[in-house]
C-alpha cells in the first residue's frame, strides 16, 4: 500500500515538473489590426489598438496546453504610428525580459503595415539566443475568419520551439517564417500579406509544428556593434522617392534642415535623375549619408553600378528595400560617419 502511494505522489510529482517545463512566453503587445475592433464582422472598417492582450490571449486558450502565457501591453497604435520611441521601449523591456530571465521566448503583436520594420530594427539591436517572434493579422479581431487568433497561435508555438533558438527577430505570419531581414508587406489586404522576395520564408509553422529549411547568413546582433538603451539617440534620416520628373526639392529641404541621412528610393538599380544627382552631390558636400536603395521589389543596388558611387559619395542598401535601409543608416550613424564603414554595415547586416 505504501508503495502505491510513494508511486502516486511520484507520477504527480513528475506531471508538475513536466507542467514546470512549459516554455515561459511574454506577449509585448503595440495594437494593430490584430487588435482591431469593426463595427460589424462583415466590413472592412475598423479601428487598430483597440482590443487589450488578455483578451488576445483569451481567444486562444488552447495555447495554455504549449507555453505558459502572460501579457504586456507596450502601446495600442495602428503601425503607422508606430515610433522610435516605441521601438526603444521594446528594445529595452525585451532586454529585461531576457537579463532577468523572466521568458524562454518573447511575441510581439504589431500592425502588418511597418512590422518590418520594427522586425529589422530589433534584429540589429537585441543581441539575444531566445526566440522573438513577430506577428500580427490582416483582418481585425471581430470580423469573419478573422486571422489574428491562428497568427498569435503558430507566432506562440515558434517562440516556444527550440529550433527558433538563435536565429534573431522572426516573423511569424500565414503559416510562414520570415527573417526579418528579407520579409516585406506585398499586399495591402490579403492573408498572405507578406514575403521575402529574393529568399523566401525560413520555414513554416503549422499544426503546432515547426519546420526551418533555412538560415540567414548575415550578421547578427550578436556580433554588431548597436545597441539602444534608453539614452540612444537616433539620427534623423528621411527617405525620397525617385519617380519619372521627380522634383529634387525635397533633397535640398533635407540638405536645409541638416538631416544626418537621406536614402533615395531610387528607380531600377537605385537610379535617380541629373536633378536629384545634383542634389545628392550638395546633400554628400553637407556631410550627410546618403544611401541608394531600389523601389524595385526584388534584387540588390550595385555599388558603381550606372551610378557613380566613388564620384558622389553615396553607399548602397545591397537589398535592403529603402524602409530598412533607413534603419541600417540609422543605426549606422551612431557608430560612424565614414563612408566605407557605412557601406561595410550593409555588407555585412
Ligand atoms: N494600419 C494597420 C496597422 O498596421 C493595419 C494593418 C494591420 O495591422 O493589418 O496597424
Amino acid at each position: 500500500m505504501k508503495k502505491l502511494v510513494l508511486v502516486f505522489l511520484l507520477c504527480i510529482a513528475t506531471s508538475i515538473a513536466f507542467a514546470q517545463q512549459k516554455p515561459r512566453i511574454i506577449i509585448l503587445a503595440t495594437g494593430g489590426t490584430i487588435a482591431g475592433e469593426g463595427k460589424s464582422s462583415d466590413r472592412a472598417g475598423y479601428t487598430a489598438g483597440k482590443i487589450p492582450v488578455s483578451d488576445l490571449i483569451g481567444s486562444i486558450p488552447s495555447v495554455n496546453a504549449i507555453a505558459d502565457i502572460s501579457g504586456e501591453q507596450i502601446s495600442s497604435v495602428g503601425s503607422q504610428d508606430m515610433s522610435l520611441e516605441i521601438w526603444k521601449k521594446l528594445a529595452i523591456r525585451i532586454n529585461e525580459i531576457f537579463s532577468k530571465n523572466e521568458a524562454d521566448g518573447i511575441v510581439i503583436t504589431h500592425g502588418t503595415d511597418t512590422q518590418e520594420e520594427t522586425a529589422y530594427f530589433l534584429d540589429l539591436v537585441l543581441p539575444h539566443e531566445l526566440p522573438v517572434v513577430i506577428t500580427g493579422s490582416m483582418r481585425p479581431a471581430t470580423a469573419i475568419s478573422a486571422d489574428g487568433p491562428k497568427n498569435l497561435f503558430d507566432a506562440i508555438t515558434v517562440a516556444a520551439n527550440p529550433k527558433s533558438k538563435g536565429r534573431g527577430v522572426l516573423v511569424s505570419f500565414n503559416e510562414s517564417i520570415y527573417d526579418s531581414r528579407d520579409v516585406t508587406k506585398t499586399s495591402t489586404t490579403k492573408v498572405n500579406a507578406f514575403r521575402s522576395p529574393d529568399s523566401g520564408p525560413l520555414g513554416e509553422v503549422y499544426d503546432g509544428r515547426v519546420e526551418y529549411y533555412k538560415s540567414s547568413v548575415r550578421e547578427s546582433a550578436k556580433e554588431g556593434p548597436f545597441g539602444i538603451n534608453k539614452n540612444t539617440k537616433l539620427p534623423k534620416v528621411e527617405i525620397v522617392y525617385m519617380y519619372a520628373d521627380a522634383s529634387p526639392a525635397y533633397i535640398d529641404y533635407l540638405v536645409k534642415q541638416k538631416v544626418d541621412g537621406i536614402v533615395i528610393a531610387g528607380v531600377g538599380n537605385g537610379n535617380f535623375s541629373k536633378a536629384f544627382t545634383e542634389a545628392i552631390k550638395k546633400a554628400t558636400k553637407a556631410n550627410i549619408a546618403v544611401c541608394r536603395a531600389s523601389r524595385c521589389l526584388e534584387g540588390r543596388v550595385v555599388l558603381d553600378g550606372e551610378t557613380n558611387d566613388n564620384e558622389l559619395g553615396t553607399v548602397v542598401s545591397d537589398n535592403l528595400n529603402p524602409q530598412k535601409a533607413r534603419i541600417l543608416l540609422m543605426l549606422g550613424l551612431t557608430k560612424s560617419k565614414n563612408k566605407k564603414e557605412l557601406q561595410d554595415f550593409f555588407f555585412r547586416f
